[in-house]
């Protein structure tokens, strides 16, 4: 690791004075959770910003407040209801960990100190620095994605941003430069620094209130900086969803078991197809793998499963290479939903989508197909 050293001019105020005193003028002050500023508002806010942009979480973030503008809203609320307003936010896992979370809350009351945030789920170091800072005015030190970002080209760290050894330094580099008033304003202002002028592509650093003493704009490696291990290529995953729709109109959705992959999430019915080389070895069909998936609910299938659309969706590990195929079966009662299965009219899937907490591909599927399909 090369931590450059770069003379601060005499009399400069130091990094956060800086910072703040752009921040009174070019900040962000109107973003929703700022009005009021309440530890339950700013926590909120932080899980949706852990993976997802500002601009995306504004309208979420004041979706879940219409619906739960109290704690206690939250933590009353079934777990399909966040789920629902949660859909197309993605990483879900973050959902089910606010609301479990809420529900602690609700009967031990809302923490005050970074020790206890942090032994909430779904709440690690960053966030729960975020909001001792933004809700309590506490000093705390953040180190989101931006952060690092704009810690390691102000220090000049060349280290891939990844490694622990990295994260550390870039830690110390971050706290050395936290002040110990105006905690919420600075923690703004930081992460406003590394959204607004040092973003990850074209640096603003001819605006940047630091750039006077930055390593990565003295040394022009802005571009070069941080670094990154090289990725491998990520694998494939293929499956395949069932469109199972009686001959009344209806389909079948199915809550997905509450951990792994869209955990709790409403979707069609999924099989993993087996691969051609297993083929040769097996005795097993693609349509005996389809018939036993099937065969839990009873159905009488009619006719042959037919291919009626396809997509492909990027999670941080993995591809989905995923075909959607419909399948026809008797018609099968009402009465026969359980908390897990689900049967809806194709006509009232506008109306009913809302309300369902549903993957993005899916969701994006259903609505496409709120008319009956032609033969
Ligand atoms: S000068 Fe440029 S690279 Fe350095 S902190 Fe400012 S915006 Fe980022």
């Amino acid at each position: 690791m090369i931590a450059h050293e770069i003379q601060t001019a005499t009399n400069q105020p130091v990094f956060s004075e800086r910072l703040l005193a752009w921040f009174d003028v070019h900040g962000r002050h109107d973003l929703p959770w700022q009005q009021p500023r309440t530890a339950y508002r700013v926590w909120i806010s932080e899980v949706m910003l852990q993976q997802t942009q500002v601009a995306t979480v504004i309208d979420y973030f004041n979706r879940f407040m219409q619906r739960f503008p109290q704690l206690g809203d939250l933590a009353a609320a079934p777990l399909d209801d966040v789920l629902a307003l949660w859909s197309g936010l993605g990483y879900y896992a973050r959902a089910r960990n606010l609301h479990a979370a809420a529900r602690v809350m609700a009967a031990e009351g809302i923490p005050d100190s970074l020790v206890h945030w942090l032994a909430l789920p779904g709440v690690g170091a960053s966030t729960a620095a975020a909001i001792m800072a933004q809700a309590f005015d506490a000093p705390a030190t953040i180190l989101d994605g931006n952060v690092k970002r704009v810690m390691a080209r102000h220090a000049g760290i060349d280290t891939p941003i990844e490694q622990a050894s990295t994260i550390q330094a870039l830690y110390h580099v971050a706290k050395s430069h936290t002040p110990t008033t105006r905690l919420a304003d600075y923690t703004q202002a930081i992460m406003d620094l590394g959204a607004t002028l040092c973003t990850r592509g074209q640096a603003n650093c001819a605006r940047c209130p630091v750039s006077t003493d930055c390593v990565a704009y003295l040394t022009d490696q802005v571009a070069q900086l941080p670094t990154r291990r090289a990725r491998k290529p990520i694998p494939t995953r293929r499956a395949i969803f069932l469109h199972i729709e009686d001959d009344a109109g209806r389909l079948m959705l199915i809550r997905r078991p509450p951990s792994g992959i869209w955990g709790g999430l409403w979707c069609l019915p999924e099989y993993t197809p087996i691969e051609a080389q297993e083929l040769q070895q097996s005795q097993h069909s693609e349509s005996a793998a389809r018939q036993a998936m099937l065969s839990q609910w009873s159905f009488a299938v009619q006719g042959e499963a037919v291919e009626i659309a396809a997509f492909e969706h990027r999670f941080t590990h993995y591809l989905l290479n995923a075909t959607i195929e419909r399948v026809r079966v008797g018609t099968y009662s009402y009465a026969q939903d359980t908390p897990d299965v689900r049967w809806f009219h194709v006509c009232d899937l506008p109306a009913a989508l809302p309300q369902l907490g549903l993957p993005k591909p899916i969701a994006r599927f259903l609505a496409d197909c709120s008319v009956p399909l032609e033969e």
